[in-house]
């Protein structure tokens, strides 16, 4: 899945196949922008200050985050500098169009040192993961091989989790999902680690804990751990065979928050979330802000955006299976829309 992943968004448009909530309404990259500024505040104002995105897509986030922080957060614009963490160099290309002022990163882990605010949407969904296969009570590990799905005896001296191989606490299965990116097919004998988050949660939990900063997560799956097969292909807008045409369909899993978070706390940062992308999107204002920008609109266009904001936060659309997580360094006071 890693290389058919790297293939797929070094070659394609992914924009042609799926839509992320960036494109569907610039109310959202303002509103992640604007989370940023009043995190830095709490934080107490470190500077100078990386303002981080991993993948960025189109940079379409990044450019309505920095728009709406120079009207609204000046102090903050001035003491920021702009860090993207993209591996397709044809994405880099589209994101230096939008975004001309970043320096790219191939990274997390080898960003600049510093304090950091760091956002990513539909990024963790990205990553490899790994299956294994429970037969007549032996646990397999699933590859693929010349396109097809084989399975290897798994000889691990732990039974494998979703947290690692037993080495933190596994939590309890359970949960669902629902709606947009389809749900996962859920079956006890599936299991999935995705290894690749779970590093990324540790290196940033320590980093952040160590230093000053923030990052928020916004993406699609359950809120606890649950089994079965999560992986899909997307392309044109509809599932597709994983295994058909390697390198040209957005392979996606969905990510598991609860593992996630308890790989992050475990490395010494605070935790707030995962709540609902809609609850979170409407407590920073999704609907205020929409109404305002519709006001200046002909009503086609106005409509539009109320509708591009209905579906980012209704719960059987997109507000519900996504959902917010923020990580923090531990001093600093809850951030924005995670407020119980
Ligand atoms: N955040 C954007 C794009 C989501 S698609 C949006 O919401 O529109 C996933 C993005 O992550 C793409 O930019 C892809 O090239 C990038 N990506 C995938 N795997 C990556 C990896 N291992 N390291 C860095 N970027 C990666």
């Amino acid at each position: 899945m890693a290389r058919a992943n790297a293939a797929y968004y070094a070659h394609h448009d992914p924009f042609a196949d799926f839509t992320t909530a960036p494109e569907i309404s610039q109310v959202f990259g303002e509103i992640i922008g604007l989370w940023a500024a009043v995190t830095w505040e709490l934080l107490g104002r470190p500077r100078p200050v990386l303002l981080a995105e991993a993948g960025p897509g189109r940079g379409t986030l990044m450019a309505d985050a920095l728009r709406a922080i120079g009207k609204m957060a000046p102090a903050f614009r001035a003491e920021l500098s702009v860090h993207l963490i993209e591996t397709s160099p044809r994405l880099a290309a589209a994101q230096a169009v939008c975004v001309p002022e970043a320096a790219w990163h191939d990274r997390v882990e080898t960003l600049p040192a510093g304090p950091i605010l760091l956002v990513a949407n539909e990024f963790l969904d990205a990553l490899p993961i790994r299956q294994f296969v429970r037969r007549a009570g032996e646990w397999t590990e699933r590859y693929v091989h010349d396109g097809r799905f084989a399975e290897l005896p798994y000889r691990g001296a732990r039974p494998p989790s979703p947290c690692g191989f037993g080495l933190l606490s596994r939590p309890k299965l359970g949960g669902g999902g629902d709606s947009c990116r389809s749900v996962a097919k859920r079956c006890p004998d599936v299991l999935e680690l995705r290894e690749s988050a779970l590093m990324l949660a540790e290196a940033l939990g320590a980093r952040l804990a160590a230093r000053s900063g923030a990052a928020l997560f916004l993406d699609y799956g359950p809120t606890e751990s649950t089994s079965g097969d999560s992986l899909q292909a997307i392309r044109d807008g509809r599932p597709a065979d994983p295994l058909a045409e390697p390198g040209n369909a957005d392979l996606t899993a969905h990510v598991d928050f609860a593992a996630f978070a308890a790989a992050a706390r475990a490395a010494g940062v605070a935790v707030h979330g995962p709540i609902p992308q809609g609850i979170f999107l409407t407590r920073l204002g999704l609907f205020q802000r929409t109404d305002h920008l519709a006001g200046n609109r002909h009503p086609a266009e106005a409509l539009a955006l109320i509708e591009a904001a209905n579906r980012l936060a209704e719960p059987n659309r997109m507000g519900r299976l996504f959902k917010a997580l923020a990580l923090c360094h531990p001093a600093c006071p809850t951030p924005p829309g995670f407020e119980s």
